[in-house]
Order: C-alpha cells, then sequence, then structure tokens
C-alpha cells in the first residue's frame, strides 16, 4: 500500500528539481514553480484523510508553459510574454484542480510551440535525462524531461505536429495527442488552432490514461470539443495492425519497432498487415503552409498592446522565420497558392488513412524518423522540418495516436506510434497497455 503523503511526495520531488534542474541546472525542465504547492498538498492530504479526494489524488502534475494556470505565468517560452501571468484557468486545468490534481510548475517548451527539439525555448534548450548531451526533443520538451527525470508523476503537453509523442519518444516516456475535439483547448495559448491538441504525458499508459480521462470532454468554451464516454483499456482480441511502406531516415529505428510489433503480435495472436497509404509521405508539404497561416493569424493579438511585448520584436528566430512566411502567404496574391492547396492535399490524406483503416484496426510506425541530436548541433532546416513526418499525419488527419517507449539504440530511447481511428482512444489505450507489458 501507497502510504505517502501528497506532501510527502511533493517534496521528494522538489528535492530533486532543486538538486538537478531548477534555475538553469542540468536539464531545465521547469520554467517556473508554483509557490503555492506545499499549501495545496496539505489541503489535498485532508481531503484524502476524510476521503473526499478527487481522482488525481496524490498526482503531482507538470504544465506546459503555453496553457494557462491562474497566477502561474504563461510565457511560452517567450520573452514575448515572459512576465504574463496568466489571469484564468485553462479548462484542462480547472478541471484537473477539481481532482485534486497538484500543479507542481510550468515546463519549458520550444518558443510558441514552433519547433521539435526544445532548442527554441528563449530560456535555453533542456537535456534529455537519458542522454545528456543530446536534446530532449520538442516542443513539449520540459514536460517530457520532468516526467522521465521524474520531477513529477504526469505531464501536459500540446500536439500540433507531434510536440507530445517526439519529446515523449525521445526521452522514453508515453505521450498520447488525442483525437481533435477530445479536449478542449480553452486556455491553451494557439500555435495553429485546427491542428492543436492537449494531452498527456506519463511514465506508463495507465497514468496517461487517468489524466486524459480528468481532462477530456465537452467544454462550452470551446466549440470544437465533443462530449465523450469514460476511456477504457480491454482485452484486445483479433486485432489487425497496419504497418504503413514509410521512407526512414534511420533504418535502425524501423528495424527496432518492427521487431517489437512482430513479437507482441506473435505473442497475442494479433495479424500484421502492409499498408500502402497513398500519400504519406506528403505530411510534411501539407502541414507547414497551414502551420505557417494559421500561426501567423494567432499572433496578430501579440502587437504589444494586450499581453506582453510585440512579438515581432521579442520573439527569436524560429517565430519570426513562421510570422513573416505567413505573412507573405496569406497575402492576396497568392490565394489558392498555399493554403488552400494544403486544405485540399490535408482532405486527399484524410480520406487515403479512411481507406488504411478499412483494412487494419491500428496502424503502427515509429514515432520520430531519427535519434535526437546533439545540443547546439541542427542538422539543418530541412531534417528538422522532416522530423515531423510520421507525428503530424495526426493533426492533418485529427487522428489520435500514442507514442510509447519500444526501446534503445545506443543507450537512446526510440518510441513507437499507434494511430486510431477517430475517437478510437479505447483501443489504442488497449495495444498500448498490452504492449507496454510485453
Ligand atoms: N515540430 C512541429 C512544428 O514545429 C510541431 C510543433 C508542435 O506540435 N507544437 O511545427
Amino acid at each position: 500500500m501507497n502510504t505517502e503523503t501528497t506532501e510527502q511526495r511533493l517534496k521528494k520531488y522538489l528535492a530533486e528539481i532543486e538538486k538537478n534542474d531548477y534555475k538553469g541546472k542540468k536539464i531545465n525542465a521547469f520554467l517556473e514553480l508554483n509557490s503555492r504547492a506545499l499549501e495545496e498538498a496539505r489541503e489535498i492530504d485532508e481531503k484524502i484523510a476524510k476521503g473526499r479526494a478527487g481522482k488525481l489524488a496524490g498526482k503531482v502534475i507538470a504544465v506546459k508553459a503555453n496553457i494557462n494556470v491562474l497566477g502561474l505565468t504563461a510565457s511560452c517560452a517567450s520573452h514575448t510574454l515572459e512576465d504574463y501571468k496568466s489571469t484564468y484557468d485553462a479548462t484542462v486545468i480547472s478541471r484537473i484542480k477539481e481532482q485534486d490534481g497538484l500543479i507542481i510548475g510550468m515546463t519549458n517548451m520550444d518558443e510558441f510551440a514552433c519547433g521539435w527539439s526544445g532548442e527554441t525555448s528563449a530560456f535555453g534548450a533542456t537535456r534529455n535525462p537519458c542522454c545528456l548531451d543530446k536534446v530532449a526533443g520538442g516542443s513539449s520538451s520540459g514536460s517530457a524531461a520532468a516526467v522521465a527525470s521524474g520531477f513529477c508523476d504526469i505531464a501536459l503537453g500540446s500536439d500540433t505536429g507531434g510536440s507530445i509523442r517526439n519529446p515523449a519518444s525521445h526521452c522514453g516516456v508515453v505521450g498520447i495527442k488525442p483525437s481533435y475535439g477530445l479536449v478542449s483547448r480553452y486556455g491553451l495559448i494557439d500555435m495553429t488552432m485546427s491542428f492543436d491538441q492537449i494531452g498527456a504525458l506519463a511514465r506508463n499508459v495507465d497514468d496517461a490514461l487517468l489524466l486524459l480521462n480528468v481532462i477530456k470532454g465537452k467544454d462550452e468554451k470551446d466549440a470544437t470539443s465533443l462530449s465523450s464516454e469514460e476511456i477504457k483499456i480491454k482485452p484486445v482480441k483479433n486485432l489487425i495492425i497496419g504497418i504503413p511502406k514509410i521512407k526512414i531516415t534511420d533504418d535502425r529505428i524501423w528495424r527496432l519497432v518492427k521487431d517489437k510489433v512482430n513479437k507482441i503480435a506473435k505473442i497475442k495472436g494479433w495479424k500484421i498487415k502492409e499498408l500502402e497509404i497513398k500519400h504519406i509521405d506528403l505530411g510534411v508539404q501539407t502541414y507547414y503552409p497551414i502551420v505557417f497561416s494559421e500561426f501567423f493569424s494567432g499572433t496578430r493579438k501579440f502587437d504589444g498592446r494586450r499581453y506582453g511585448k510585440k512579438i515581432e520584436d521579442s520573439c527569436g528566430e524560429e517565430v519570426l522565420k513562421r510570422i513573416l512566411g505567413g505573412e507573405i502567404i496569406t497575402q492576396a496574391e497568392f490565394e489558392g497558392k498555399y493554403y488552400r492547396k494544403a486544405l485540399s492535399a490535408r482532405e486527399v490524406i484524410k480520406k487515403d488513412f479512411e481507406q488504411a483503416f478499412k483494412d487494419c484496426d491500428v496502424i503502427i510506425m515509429p514515432t520520430t524518423p531519427c535519434l535526437p541530436w546533439k545540443i547546439g548541433s541542427s542538422p539543418g532546416m530541412e531534417a528538422e522540418y522532416a522530423t515531423d513526418a510520421l507525428t503530424c499525419l495526426a493533426n492533418i488527419t485529427g487522428l489520435p495516436a500514442i507514442s510509447i517507449p519500444a526501446g534503445k539504440i545506443d543507450n537512446i530511447p526510440v518510441g513507437l506510434q499507434i494511430y486510431g481511428k477517430m475517437f478510437d482512444e479505447n483501443l489504442i489505450f488497449s495495444v498500448a497497455k498490452e504492449t507496454e507489458k510485453s
């Protein structure tokens, strides 16, 4: 039986953070700690003692710095918003608090969630806890590293093109990008509205599921959110796994993932089917014009009058590139050329996946096409953008996808990604759980 109180648990995590993380030390996962956490932990313990605590009682949760938590700083790891204290709780945060989850602090990330490695943060890169000279992945770098380092139990991240799954893969933890609409985006600072979803990172499938079940569901404040039933892990029988043909930078990753899938399929009696998904290689080309256009329009509110500084004067290179690029491609004379074209391609890719799911129940592939690079030695712009190739497909289609650890190459974690049909979180969690057990 676990006799540890929330207060003791919090203190244990704070001691770890004090030793290995905070204020630029070693990992650099946290940007801010919740100064009321101890008080809140005691309140939660009192509720536990009275038998009145919620589903998350005892869990210590970190939050990506682009989600509003009343009184804490939603800086998006940018100088633009570095002094911006949230004046309200995002819906996911109210739900966590209602269920007595304890918020420990705000985590580092790529600036405004634009990136792959955590290196675009204005407050320094996050180190990968499994291999300290490497990047943690991004953009939810701090959330993944905090979970992997044992600084908290679970973390919230946001995923626009892979930002939960990519760092989960690189840091060897579980990361879920839910179906579009499963979780309210109210209180999340937009990166690309039509792709963004909030999700969970955790050390195991059960904890990721626990948090997702609390935060999901219809919210009057987000018209794209939908009501849904509790997600449950169930025994998986007669499963057909689709394995798509894809190009991948590092063959060792595909081999490792395929080996893992073959092994579990054999034990469980699941079938494997090779898939030809027609436009699967067009993800990145489709994703970026939409990101640039929507990001440009979303950042117009940061004009220095209402929130923080004027973004163009205070942001880093990657963010500026997207704002200027977005401004150009949304000009009237380019109408139809980029954004519209990308939207049509998006529909085509959606149809391709619908078609693929007629032949299988889940699709499995690696999470990232390459291993994390050394901090400060980016492989170049094209290679950086290409790291989204296998994750952005879930955002383009709206489908749910979960990344779980598949093994290691040269001692570096490698993630395996399970895609499901729209709102079929039950199945991807069930398959993830069986795979984790094996
Ligand atoms: N790497 C992708 C990008 O930079 C995804 C970011 C994200 O999911 N927030 O756009």
